[in-house]
């Protein structure tokens, strides 16, 4: 099986007591690709794209994204038609702050550092 991403071999994982191989499937290479990829790309690609995916959806909420907020906005709308009146805000919400920060203030300070 060729890696997807450098298009070498990728490698086999065999049992260090019977050596059978135990996976020859290598990785997923999402974002890179949906294919599949070797160890060597996995860690020197896949997964810094995957760090960099969540670094800009954290900045993307940090900058309290258009859309994300009409998403909350929604199911605040449905929660309360439901008559749940304990929404957590939008910070809460998105991930951005934990409820326990929420609570005691800190993410006022947290928002205000970035
Ligand atoms: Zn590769």
């Amino acid at each position: 099986m060729k890696c997807s991403i450098c298009k070498g071999e990728i490698e086999t994982h065999r049992d260090p007591d019977t050596n059978q191989i135990i996976w020859d499937q290598g990785n997923n290479a999402d974002p890179i690709n949906d294919g599949r990829c070797c160890d060597n790309c996995n860690a020197t690609k896949v997964i810094p794209a995957r760090f960099e995916m969540h670094r800009k959806k954290q900045v993307l909420l940090t900058h309290n994204d258009t859309e994300l907020l009409e998403e909350y906005a929604a199911e605040k709308a449905e929660a309360r038609a439901c008559g749940d009146l304990d929404f957590p805000s939008f910070r809460e919400w998105s991930g951005e702050v934990n409820p326990r920060q929420a609570a005691e203030g800190r993410w006022t300070y947290y928002a205000d550092e970035t």
